[in-house]
């Protein structure tokens, strides 16, 4: 059995050294990468370095070799040691992962109802998972002991070696280790030999790739100075120092309204504690173009420390992914810049984790695991016994809650820096514009008329309108159809850039057509508006304008948003139209003039965060506005000007839209009083789905879990994508884990058809 082959090889080696005897045999325990759950236990062969907790090492399982991860080094076993198998490799002289991923990864498998390995698979970054390129840069050379050793002597007694030996003589120079060991069919033992024989080398060599390497410059036009810190930041600043200090587990909300400084309060907070030799902390972001404006103020100001900052995030190419997350291992970069999955990276000794925009979805994965960055760092912190601080201009009800509650402390920051003025809020009721104008109207009197105004003045606005493309659907007058594919149930958009029809849930393209397909009326054509023809329109009113638009559709080029975004900023740019994208977080000091083309958009979607969200994206959005020497002016274009969000939004009332808001939800027993955990269930067949659906509550009722409440089957809000049928439930629970720990059981005991998709979706953001 080849199996029994190795094991024997690896036994003949420790034998043939008289140094080793059985008991001094280290013995680790090892979670092979694709099925962590279940440890095993291995030997370490003298010639290997003992590999730490949390090292990659390669191991026999089987008939073929596996990539795990050191979980423990035990100290006795209750079988002779000489029936374990050794280890073949250790592929890093350290560990790959933080002290504390193990843990953090059993917590989520158990809180987001998937395995471990699932979890590990998005912990561990694929150059890293596959043991890719860990050796790409490792080559073997012969000594000149090598060049000389008998060949026909070694064939008989060593064939394996000989053969090594054989073929690196057959080469001119180096020759990739991988390469070589695969060519001359050996295991990596016995190149291990030859090199503590002193018959080969190994030649390493490190070529890290590091992204956006050149931001540090972009930093210092950023960022030049040493503010001189405001009140309210010097008081942010003497609350976090003695917390920082304590270095006991403590979640901060920094809630300063847009533009007072948080972003000053960070960098001390980091400075001081990255003062501390090996101390290391994490930044997260909430969108991917969000970093390098952050990496570039973080390069700036904490170099004199000498910490190299890293940047994170699913962009960067596997090769930098791999080399930044060993550069982290190594404890080289000290402070990790990043999007979500940042919230993994080997950070050792983590004394601090900022999660910038915290109320942000985009922290939320869509993917299996269906974790929360935010709520993970909050995790991370715990177990770290490190301080994280949430930030926000509008934080989430959740954290909000948190603070009311007295798990979270509370730094309020309520002024601008400098005091400037926060903008003004004009509401324009497009009820009225629409009888004034007798027709559909995009940008209404009022904002038209400060647009006129501010290219004038050689200011610069900002228009957001969360739709992109140019209509909103396709319609016939005559007969009532709509432009629909056959796969999805929502309309597609028309987009005049190539007189297309899209899907925007899947991508799906189709020519337009130009006769109505049902009735062949020529009248068809698009209703509603997206950013597209908001632009036009735009430039219609403003020909010598310079109008750019900012939306997924012209993001297919990886640079093009830096490109635009840095053109702004420069001036070359006179009115951005965009949709959310760039409602975030960015900071341009000449834009005296923001709108919010369609505030009803997201305030009548079936999301009990409708409210929530409307009231956030305004402040946000308006916060975009004055943040230089001169003041902001923000208009809000809407058909219902009383709703709730927008007044509290105008009047910058936050503890009034909390203490309304809170109610409401208390009422209904949502989020933040109960978790809600959405399980989505798909089917190409609609008769299908509901029928599953319909079993497996039946199947739920008799466990009878308690502390849960069942909500559902329902068709999902929407109800075909891709040709899949969606049906959902709904489950409110006080304790996750308690009820997934149940719900994991019965779902796997329930015998779902081989046609049914499903996943479970715990504090779901997208509830579509
Ligand atoms: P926030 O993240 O709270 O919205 P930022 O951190 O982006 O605000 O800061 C807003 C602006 O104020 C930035 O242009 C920043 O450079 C500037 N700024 C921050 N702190 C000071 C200060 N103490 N004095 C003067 N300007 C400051
Ligand atoms: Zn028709």
């Amino acid at each position: 059995m080849p199996s029994r082959r190795t094991h024997f090889n690896s036994t003949a080696l420790l034998q043939a050294n008289p140094r080793m005897n059985q008991d001094q045999t280290m013995i680790v325990e090892v979670r092979i990468i694709s099925r962590i759950e279940k440890p095993l236990t291995y030997a370490v062969p003298s010639f290997l370095e003992s590999p730490a907790i949390g090292s990659l090492v390669r191991i026999p399982l089987m008939r073929g070799t596996e990539l795990g991860i050191v979980s423990a080094h035990p100290t006795s076993i209750d079988f002779p040691k000489s029936k374990l198998r050794n280890i073949l490799e250790v592929l890093y002289p350290y560990p790959l992962i933080a002290s504390d991923t193990l843990t953090l990864a059993t917590w989520m498998a158990s809180y987001y109802g998937c395995s471990t390995a699932q979890v590990m698979d998005r912990i561990l970054p694929p150059g890293i998972r596959k043991g890719l390129g860990a050796k790409e840069h490792v080559s073997l050379a012969l000594t000149q002991a090598g060049r000389e050793v008998d060949l026909t002597t070694l064939a008989r007694r060593a064939p394996k070696q000989q053969a090594l030996i054989a073929l690196l003589l057959s080469q001119p120079g180096p020759v990739s280790k991988p390469a070589a060991i695969k060519a001359a069919r050996i295991s990596p033992a016995v190149c291990q030999e030859l090199i503590r024989k002193g018959w080969i080398d190994e030649i390493r060599k490190n070529v890290d790739r590091i992204g956006y390497e050149d931001e540090a410059a972009a930093g210092d036009t950023l960022r030049p100075i040493e503010y001189a810190l405001t009140g309210e930041q010097q008081n942010a600043v003497d609350t976090l120092l003695p917390i920082l200090d304590a270095q006991s587990f403590q979640p901060v909300l920094l809630h300063g309204v847009t533009g007072s400084g948080k972003t000053e309060v960070y960098v001390k907070a980091l400075q001081h504690v990255l003062t501390e030799p090996g101390a290391t902390a994490l930044f997260l972001v909430p969108e991917v173009a969000l970093a390098p404006q952050t990496v570039g103020t973080l390069r700036a100001r904490l170099e004199a420390l000498g910490v190299h900052v890293v940047v994170w995030h699913s962009h960067l190419s596997e090769g930098e992914r791999r080399d930044s997350w060993l550069r982290i291992a190594r404890g080289e970069s000290r402070v990790v810049v990043g999007a979500r999955s940042a919230i993994f990276t080997p950070l050792n000794n983590l004394r601090l984790i900022i999660v910038d925009e915290e109320h942000e979805p985009a922290y939320k994965q869509e993917e299996t695991p269906r974790y929360h960055g935010r709520d993970l760092a909050v995790y991370r912190a715990k177990l770290n016994n490190a301080t994280v601080i949430l930030g926000s201009a509008t934080p989430s009800l959740e954290s909000l809650y948190n603070v009311r509650v007295g798990k979270y402390q509370v730094i309020r920051m309520n002024h601008r820096v400098d005091n400037r003025t926060l903008p003004s809020t004009q509401i324009v009721d497009m009820r009225r514009e629409f009888r004034k104008n007798k027709q559909l109207t995009i940008i209404s009197n009022p904002l038209k008329e400060l647009l006129l105004d501010r290219f004038e003045k050689r200011e610069q606005s900002i228009l957001f309108l969360n739709r992109r493309g140019y209509s909103t659907h396709m319609i016939c007058p005559d007969c009532g159809w709509v432009a629909l594919s056959d796969e999805c149930s929502i309309p597609l958009t028309y987009h005049r850039s190539g007189n297309i029809l899209k899907c925007h849930l899947t991508g799906y393209e189709m020519p337009a057509p130009a006769r109505c397909p049902q009735c062949q009326s020529a009248k068809i054509h698009g209703e509603g508006f997206g950013t597209q023809k908001v632009e036009d329109v735009v430039k219609a009113i403003l020909p010598r304008a310079k109008v750019c638009r900012i939306d997924a559709d012209t993001m297919n080029k990886r640079h093009l948003f830096r490109t635009i975004l840095s053109d702004f900023r420069s001036g070359r740019i006179d009115i951005l139209v965009g949709t959310q994208m760039i409602a975030k977080g960015l900071d341009f000091p000449n834009v005296t003039l923001v709108a919010l083309i369609n505030a009803d958009q997201s305030l009548y979607m079936e999301d009990f965060r409708a409210a929530e969200r409307t009231f956030q994206l305004l402040v946000q959005v308006s916060g975009r506005a004055g943040r230089g020497e001169k003041a902001g002016e923000v208009i809000v274009q809407t058909s219902t000007p009383h709703a709730s969000p927008i007044q509290f939004a105008r009047r910058c009332d936050f503890d009034g839209f909390l203490d309304e808001e809170i109610e409401l939800r208390r009422e209904f027993n949502y989020p933040p009083f109960r978790h809600l955990i959405r399980h989505l269930i798909r089917c190409r067949n609609p008769e299908k789905a509901n029928f599953y659906a319909q079993n497996w509550r039946k199947h739920l009722d008799t466990a009878n879990i308690p502390d849960l409440e069942i909500r559902g089957p329902v068709s999902a809000p929407v109800e075909k994508i891709n040709g899949e049928y969606r049906v959902q439930l709904w489950y409110f629970a006080a304790r996750v884990i308690q009820s997934m720990h149940q719900i994991q059981q019965l779902r796997e005991s329930f015998e779902w058809d081989k046609d049914i998709q499903e996943h479970i979706d715990v504090d779901a953001f997208n509830l579509m």
